[in-house]
């Protein structure tokens, strides 16, 4: 008697959201040391449109930074681009963006990824309790910021939502919150404009494609106050 086919099991995505202006190798470290821990099938990049917590001086295009970042991941069949956002336009929030990958993808869970220095600010993110009721979020190390117990890193007006039995948070709804050491790499994007704009290396610091292509577009020449 034939079988019938084995149900496959949902798949598991991590999302790495970001400004990427530019995306350097902090951010690819840490996507693949996440995919690897969690088990995740792929990880999707999403550069925002317009990203609501950042001042917009210095900003190269939407679409200079989505031709970096899709540069970037060129060889890791694991990484994928979503230009959910840059199509979206306007102001990204992530909590629109994970409604409509689920509504996109109902049968797959969402891992939101994201440095200690982002999970900091989540108090100030559009509808922030909601993304908990969303996904899990995995926040990673990322120096210079110390490591602290998850809870303490969490805002104080959810913490009743939580219960804390381990290294991980677990949100009344069975989503989680995991704090996932990776290997530090004291890399920002800004750090990175600076050195341009003072007419300094980057080599090292981002995928040799996208050192290539900033220089040739002359990005982030001119330094911006
Ligand atoms: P900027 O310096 O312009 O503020 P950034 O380097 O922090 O930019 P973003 O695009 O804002 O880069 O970051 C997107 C996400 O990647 C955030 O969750 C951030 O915490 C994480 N991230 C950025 N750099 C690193 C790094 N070096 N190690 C680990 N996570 C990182």
């Amino acid at each position: 008697m034939t079988q019938p086919p084995a149900r496959s099991r949902a798949r598991r995505i991590g999302i790495l959201g970001g400004t990427f202006n530019p995306i350097h190798l902090g951010h690819l470290r840490s996507a693949e040391e996440v995919r690897e821990a969690q088990g995740l099938d792929r990880v999707l990049f999403i550069p925002s449109a317009s990203p609501p917590h950042k001042r917009h001086d210095g900003l190269a295009s939407a679409a200079h930074r989505l031709a970096m970042v899709r540069r970037a991941v060129v060889g890791n069949p694991f990484f994928k681009v979503s230009t959910i956002e840059i199509e979206r336009s306007g102001h990204s929030y992530s909590v629109d963006t994970l409604r409509a990958l689920r509504a996109h993808m109902p049968r797959a869970t969402f891992s939101f990824i994201m440095g200690t220095d982002a999970f900091l600010e989540i108090d100030t993110w559009k509808d922030y309790a909601t993304i908990f009721e969303l996904c899990d979020l995995v926040v990673t190390s990322r120096p210079p910021h110390a490591e602290t117990a998850l809870m303490d890193l969490l805002p104080v007006a959810v913490r009743d939502q939580f219960c804390y039995p381990d290294t991980e948070l677990t949100h009344r709804t069975g989503n989680r919150i995991l704090f996932q050491h990776i290997s530090g790499l004291d890399i920002s994007a800004s750090a990175i404009r600076e050195r341009l704009a003072a007419g300094l290396s980057i080599r090292y610091l981002v995928p040799a494609a996208v050192e290539r292509y900033i220089a040739h577009h002359g990005l982030y020449r001119r330094r911006v106050g």
